[in-house]
This record gives structure tokens, C-alpha cells and sequence, in this order.
């Protein structure tokens, strides 16, 4: 059984994970891959003030990520996103 504060993502939403990577144009920190992504799932964080161009403070969550670079030395890592980036339409 998941740990009540992790939210599995479906399929749509892991792409949408991958979209929001692409468009801040993250970049893996071991090899620096930018463009192969799986999303994994969401960790609920609660309210983050996340971007200076934000009027308020929105619910956000620490999405789990796995670079997909052949051989990443270290391909886990993480991004955080607001709640509308992922998990409503
Ligand atoms: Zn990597």
C-alpha cells in the first residue's frame, strides 16, 4: 500500500510531468540530459511559494523523475510542480 501523502500519477499526467520538464528546459544533474524523462509519482508538499512571477501561493508537489539516458550515473531525481501543472485538467 502507497503512503497516503504519495499520489500515483496516470499516464497523462506523467507526460504532463514531462512537458513541465522540457519547458523549463531541466536538465538531469549527473549527465545533463534534458530531453529522455520518466515521471514518476507525486509527493503531496502543501503550499510552497514556488516563482517569483506568482501572485499567490499554490499546493505543490515533489514529482519523482528518472532520467533516461543509457548509463546516467545517477538517474533519480526529483521536480517540484504546482498542483494545476499535473493534476487538474
Ligand atoms: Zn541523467
Amino acid at each position: 500500500m502507497a503512503r497516503p501523502e504519495i499520489t500515483p500519477l496516470d499516464e497523462e499526467q506523467r507526460e504532463r510531468v514531462r512537458r513541465v520538464l522540457r519547458r523549463r528546459r531541466v536538465a538531469c544533474p549527473s549527465c545533463g540530459n534534458r530531453r529522455r524523462w520518466a515521471g514518476g509519482d507525486a509527493l503531496h508538499l502543501g503550499f510552497l511559494f514556488l516563482d517569483e512571477d506568482e501572485d499567490e501561493d499554490e499546493d505543490a508537489y515533489m514529482i519523482a523523475v528518472t532520467c533516461r539516458r543509457r548509463g546516467c550515473p545517477r538517474a533519480r531525481t526529483g521536480v517540484i510542480v504546482h498542483r494545476a501543472d499535473v493534476l487538474e485538467p
